[in-house]
């Protein structure tokens, strides 16, 4: 199999902006070699088993010469590997991709070219400033600042960037920013011109400063506003007054500790990052089989036996379909048996299977079942509850209070995970959320001082039995979601830090 390169824009940092093509280049590459500036959440995305190669600068450190990157990812490329060369923003933008373009082209090594986002649009797109804007401008000019123009090295034609009309965006402008200024006023450009810096935009750490020619260089000195930034240049920054957007969303730079299993924290990572908010994912518990199959596997095999089969949550769900699809079966084992689901995850879930649930109850914990369950069963009916191996006792007790025949079915198992890191992790969040009581109890399982590390963090539990649950254990908890999901937890942080 021949080898080939995808050189691969990363956009400007929130992995919302990289492109469904680039995601697709990345999910099946042998070998990652990435730069400085991709997102780690994006690199995040190649296969475990990718051969990682980080060739961007680090402080202190030895970092490779442009002319190593190329002959690496031309050597992969010739040694049949698929390669994803992912670079910041666009390829081409002030990254060098041309030339790798090139040396792949000289060598017969296939490529595709995936453009990125690049900052120089994205950064400005963040602030709430419209690179251009029909009352402005008629021109932008994307622009390195990395001449320096006093030294009269720089090839940039001042004469023609100093013209109110004709909107300029800088990068790698910090070092030079006052000679692009002294340049550009120099040229005739007015001392009122509207300037805006945006540090790291599109990331919950963007930082944005807004000025004139005559107050930038020293609004940057009292401010410390630093690279890497987008400086723009022209009347269309005066739009951020009206159309600022990201950074004003209450969630913004928040840091937000996500507890739950690695493979359900994706949709709420994702909602954070549209909030501008930071997610730290640090899973404390893990979903697994249960210490015995056996039952679960009877379960699967005899569910028509039963009236009704109740999932309390996705893991129940996948669960059951896993033992179906050991047993060389389909969902078509339910026959007409009722099936009942805890949540809307949970019926989604089953939705996914082609299931439609005959109860999902409008308030999503056991005791809304419980009643909606009660007024649709009769005494003798027999009711399987497919759950997790440990789970509260009220929903079978309840039943079978009613005369109801409940078997209960530990379908998967809860486990902590062991994470040394966790409590340095949780310090440096500003919201630390859960979203069931095993989340808390796998979080004191590994910070067992967490009233201490917590005290001074906005907690936020997905309902009252999860907050419970946080308060015995000693945590003051500030948010209690009205609607049991990540969505209304998310509201309900949202809600609380707007105020
Ligand atoms: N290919 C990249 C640019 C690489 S040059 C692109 O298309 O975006 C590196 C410069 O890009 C930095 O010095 C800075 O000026 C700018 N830059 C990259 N990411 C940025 C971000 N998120 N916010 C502000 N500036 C950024």
């Amino acid at each position: 199999m021949p080898g080939k390169v995808w050189l691969v824009g990363a956009g400007p940092g929130d992995p919302g902006l990289l492109t469904l093509k680039g995601a697709r280049a990345l999910a099946q590459c042998d070998v990652l070699v990435y730069d400085y500036l991709a997102s780690s959440a994006i690199v995040a995305l190649a296969p475990p088993d990718c051969e990682k190669i980080y060739v961007g600068k680090k402080a202190g450190q030895h970092t490779r010469s442009q002319d190593e990157i190329t002959a690496l990812i031309v050597e992969l490329g010739r040694a049949g590997k698929k390669v994803v060369r992912l670079k910041g923003g666009d390829v081409f933008v002030f990254a060098r991709g041309g030339e790798e373009a090139q040396a792949l082209a000289e060598a017969g090594v296939a490529f595709e070219i995936v453009p990125g986002i690049t900052s120089a649009i994205a950064a400005p797109a963040y602030a709430g400033i419209p690179v251009t804007h029909r009352d402005h401008n008629t021109s932008l000019t994307i622009a390195t600042g990395h001449e320096d123009p006093t030294k009269g090295s720089s090839s940039l034609d001042f004469a023609k960037l100093a013209n109110r009309k004709a909107t300029t965006i800088f990068l790698m402008a910090m070092g030079n920013l006052a000679g692009i200024v002294a340049k550009l006023m120099e040229h005739g450009l007015e001392g009122d011109t509207p300037v805006g810096i945006v540090h790291e935009g599109t990331k919950p750490s963007q930082e944005v400063l807004t000025a004139t020619l005559d107050t930038v260089v020293a609004e940057v000195e009292r401010t410390g506003i630093t690279a890497p930034a987008i400086v723009v240049i022209g009347d269309v920054v005066r739009e951020r007054e009206r159309i600022r957007w990201f950074d004003a969303q209450p969630l913004f730079g928040k840091r937000v500790l996500v507890t739950r299993p690695a493979h359900q924290a994706d949709d709420i990572a994702t909602r954070l990052w549209e909030a501008g908010a930071e997610p730290i994912v640090a899973p404390t518990i893990a979903i697994g089989p249960p210490d015995d199959l056996t039952a679960a596997r009877d379960a699967v095999t005899r569910v028509r036996d039963y009236a009704w089969a109740v999932f309390t949550s996705r893991n129940g769900v996948d669960a059951f379909f896993d033992r179906l699809g050991e047993l060389g079966r389909d969902a078509r084992a339910f026959g007409d048996v009722r099936i009942a689901a805890i949540g809307p995850k949970t019926a989604e879930a089953l939705a996914t299977r082609g299931i439609r649930v005959d109860l999902v109850p409008s308030v999503f914990v056991n005791e809304a079942v419980i009643s909606e369950l009660l007024t649709r069963t009769a005494a003798g009916d027999r009711i399987l509850v497919y759950r997790a191996q440990e789970a509260r006792e009220v929903l079978p007790e309840t039943l079978r209070e009613h005369g109801c025949l409940v078997d209960v079915v530990a379908a998967y198992a809860t486990r902590f995970v062991d994470d040394p890191e966790l409590e340095a992790k949780a310090r440096r969040a500003d919201v630390v959320t859960f979203t069931s009581s095993s989340t808390v109890a796998g979080f004191v399982h590994n910070v067992p001082n967490a009233a201490t590390v917590l005290a001074a963090k906005t907690v936020a539990a997905i309902g009252p039995i999860t907050a419970q649950t946080a308060r015995d254990a000693g945590i003051r908890v500030d948010v209690v979601a009205d609607e049991f999901t990540v969505e209304g937890l998310l509201r309900a942080l949202s809600a609380a830090a707007a105020v």
